[in-house]
């Protein structure tokens, strides 16, 4: 400030100076150094107008090169610039991350203003409501979700529960259920809140029709157990009658014990972890133990009229447990014995495949199976041959528990049925899983 004083000052002083100079009358001298404080006051405007002009473009750099006191104002204006500039660049890192952050929700997120048009939202909620994120931006929402249960909650300003509605079919993708829900905030706005509900859906209608199905499959043979229970209760039979009912009564109870079995079994597989691999199992002595069974269930129920054989199995091993294993490759051979005809040819076998990893593959002279059917076939309780699967002790669970090892193990199942000739059932273990048998250790 004392600076510019002096400046002006001296401006006005060489005026006047100039003026006595030239030896001018005192009036024109006193002019002289008005004319000097008017030149000052001049320069002082053109370094403001300068300093304007720089704070106008609003930006750091660029400032103009100005003395005294006008270097001390651009210094201080400099710093108060680069300092919002810092901030500035922070708040819009923040907002990128909050905008990035509400895109990746999983969930929909979508904000009413007070006129019910769309102000913001993310792809989630357009995905799941059938809009487009970008295009329908502005739209009154009414105007894009009709279903008539969405608008009457949108209308109803009653949010308390949320609501399920199903939304339309996309080009091939099937309708979808959401769940959503309005919060009000601010002055009329309004948060919707929206999720993709098909699978647990899904999940509760699987659930409702397994625990009908149990039901159904344990209340069949415990109809016939109480039905043989009242007749032994209210007539006088011979010893010969009372035997042939007891016999007909443990047929029912293994039944259901066969059935509880394969129910504790699929819930122990799907409750506990995968198998490891430090457990080494040998190919062929599964392959012999399961053809034995597979011969005896053959006497029992058709008198051992099926020509089954092993093919000859390399000395493998295969990581993994071996009651499950052996339940995977029981439930097959057993499953070609049962739907073989009398006299029908059954051969299975291990090999090792040429891209690694091994295969366990069963093949039968059955009925085959029907192209439809063959994707349903691991479902719990999918028979294709309902009486045949009774008549022979299935409980329908079977290659549900086949499926369930061979994941566990890391493997697939593959079925290969012609109908009228015959079916084969493969499990392929990954190579991770199977290693030549290695030979016993015989301490000195
Ligand atoms: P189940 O206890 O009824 O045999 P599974 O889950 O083992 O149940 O098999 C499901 C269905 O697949 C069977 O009911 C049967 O219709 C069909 N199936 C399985 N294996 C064979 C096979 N080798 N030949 C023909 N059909 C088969």
């Amino acid at each position: 400030m004392i600076r510019r004083l002096i400046e002006l000052l001296s401006c006005t002083a060489i005026g006047g100076s100039v003026a006595l100079g030239l030896e001018l009358a005192p009036a024109q001298i006193i002019g002289g150094a008005g004319t000097g404080a008017m030149l000052w006051l001049a320069l002082d405007h053109h370094r403001l107008g300068r300093y304007r002009d720089w704070l106008r473009s609003g930006q750091a750099s660029g400032a103009p090169d100005l003395p005294d006191d006008w270097s001390e104002l651009v210094e201080r204006s400099q710093k108060g610039y680069k300092l919002l500039e810092r901030e500035t660049t922070k708040a819009e890192a923040r907002q990128q991350q909050m905008v990035a952050a509400f895109q990746a929700s999983p969930h929909g997120v979508l904000v009413l203003d007070s006129a019910e048009r769309i102000a913001i939202c993310n792809q989630s909620a357009a995905d799941q409501l059938g809009f487009n994120a970008e295009r329908d931006l502005g739209q009154h929402m009414s105007n894009l979700v009709r279903d008539p249960v969405f608008v009457s909650y949108l209308r109803s300003g009653d949010y308390l529960n949320p609501i399920e509605i199903t939304s339309r079919a996309s080009a091939g993708r099937p309708p979808r259920r959401i769940s959503l829900q309005f919060h009000p905030y601010g002055p009329g706005n309004r948060l919707l809140l929206t999720r993709d509900i098909t699978r647990e859906e899904m999940a509760d209608t699987m659930r409702r029709d397994f625990v009908a199905n149990v039901s159904h499959e344990i209340r069949t043979p415990l109809t016939v157990l109480s039905g043989f229970v009242e007749t032994l209760l209210s007539y006088d039979l011979s010893v010969e009658e009372r035997e042939r009912y007891l016999l007909l009564m443990n047929q029912q109870a293994q039944r259901m014990k066969t059935l509880v079995n394969d129910l504790l079994l699929l819930s122990r597989l799907e409750g506990t972890p995968a198998p490891g691999r430090t457990e080494w199992e040998s190919a062929p002595e599964l392959l012999e133990h399961v053809v034995e069974d597979a011969r005896e269930l053959s006497n029992l129920i058709a008198e051992g009229s099926h020509d089954i054989e092993a093919e000859p199995c390399p000395d493998i091993e295969l990581a993994g447990s071996y009651t499950e294993l052996l339940s995977a490759m029981s439930n097959l051979l057993s499953n070609a014995v049962r739907y073989t005809p009398a006299g029908g040819k059954i051969r299975a076998g291990w090999q090792l495949l040429p891209q690694g990893g091994a295969q366990y593959w069963v093949s039968d002279t059955g009925p085959g199976i029907e192209p439809e059917h063959v994707p349903r076939l691991t479902e719990r309780f999918y028979r294709v041959d309902r009486s045949r699967s009774r008549e022979t002790g299935g409980t329908g669970l079977g290659l549900a528990i086949v499926k369930h090892v061979v994941q566990r193990h890391g493997g697939q199942l593959r079925i290969d049925s012609v109908v009228g000739q015959g079916s084969t059932f493969r499990i392929e273990l990954p190579a991770s899983r199977v290693r030549l048998a290695q030979p016993e250790l015989v301490s000195a």
